[in-house]
This record gives structure tokens, C-alpha cells and sequence, in this order.
């Protein structure tokens, strides 16, 4: 019965689709985040139609883990995935699931990092380019110096286009100006 879910399982995993599922926003079904009542007990459960096999392992500490085992793959993983309308679950690999911060271009993710850095420093609102926040009461010097530092060099980069730009816009006026 399991081995019969597993292979149309399998079939579905393989199946090459143009799109990607996008994970944060996917239906899921994350183990850790489920109430201990209603967690799959027996190991095996009916999900929507689904039989969905779990596993446990035993923690560091005498505790003990429990992880669905991907009904395309075997593997054991925290969270399983439903891909559009199909009625099949997987892990993220099997999925072809990516997560939304992987869609965000390289400046955009730079923005992220400078706005995380300007938070982290105590500003919460206002605009990057401009002076860097004060040294927050509790953070040591040579720490507010090396992220001061840290935050010029990213925002440099990140500024750089828009400076190339304005250069460009003024040599182009320069350059109609001196033609009247
Ligand atoms: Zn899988």
C-alpha cells in the first residue's frame, strides 16, 4: 500500500512544470509547528487522501524528534509541501520549492542587508545614504566602528548607479548648454 503512494509519488516529483513553487507561500505542513495532539500517531496517517509515513529520532538530550518522511524521496524533513491544486505532498526538493528571499535580485538583497545593518545600529525608519545612526548605548566601540564601516561600503554600492547616473545627467546638460 505505502510502496503503491510512493511510486505515483515519485511520478509526480519528476514531472517537469515551468514555474517554481515558492515555499513561504505554499501549503504546508511544518511538524514542529503542529500541537503534540495532532500530530500523526500511529506513524502512518491519512491526509487528504494521502497516507503520510513519519519517523522519529532521538534528540541530543533523550528527546525525541518527529519528521515526515517525504512520500516522493524517503527523506526525513520538518516540512512538507503541497504543490498547486495536486493532491500530492513532498519535501521542498522534490517540490522544486524555493524560498521567496532566492527570487529577490542581488541589489535587492543588498537593500535588505544595509536596512537590517541600519536597524541593528537603532534606526528603524527613515532613509539609507544618510549619516549613520549613533552608537547605540550598549554596543562597544570597536563593534559600531567595524558596522559604521560595514554599512559605507555596502551603501557605496549600492549608491553607486544612481551617482553614475546624476554624473551622466549633468555632463549631458554640460554638454547642451555649452552648444547654445
Ligand atoms: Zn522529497
Amino acid at each position: 500500500m505505502i510502496i503503491t503512494k510512493l511510486q505515483s509519488g515519485t511520478q509526480h516529483a519528476n514531472k517537469k512544470e515551468s514555474f517554481h513553487m515558492i515555499c513561504d507561500t505554499a501549503a504546508q505542513l511544518d511538524i514542529r509547528k503542529m500541537p503534540p495532539e495532532l500530530r500523526p500517531v500511529p506513524h502512518v496517517v491519512d491526509f487528504e487522501g494521502e497516507r503520510l509515513v513519519t519517523t522519529w529520532t532521538t534528540t541530543q538530550f533523550g528527546g525525541r524528534r518527529q519528521w515526515w518522511l517525504c512520500p516522493s524521496c524517503d527523506r526525513r524533513c520538518a516540512i512538507i509541501y503541497r504543490r498547486g491544486k495536486g493532491p500530492l505532498w513532498g519535501c521542498r526538493i522534490c517540490m522544486g520549492g524555493r524560498y521567496a528571499s532566492e527570487h529577490k535580485s542581488p541589489r535587492q538583497r543588498l537593500l535588505q542587508k544595509i536596512k537590517k545593518l541600519r536597524k541593528r545600529l537603532g534606526q528603524t525608519s527613515g532613509f539609507i545614504g544618510t549619516a549613520p545612526p549613533p552608537k547605540p548605548t550598549n554596543m562597544h566601540w570597536r563593534t559600531y566602528d567595524r558596522l559604521v564601516a560595514e554599512l559605507e561600503a555596502m551603501e557605496a554600492v549600492y549608491l553607486a548607479p544612481d551617482f553614475e547616473a546624476m554624473e551622466a545627467r549633468e555632463r549631458w546638460r554640460a554638454k547642451l548648454l555649452a552648444q547654445v
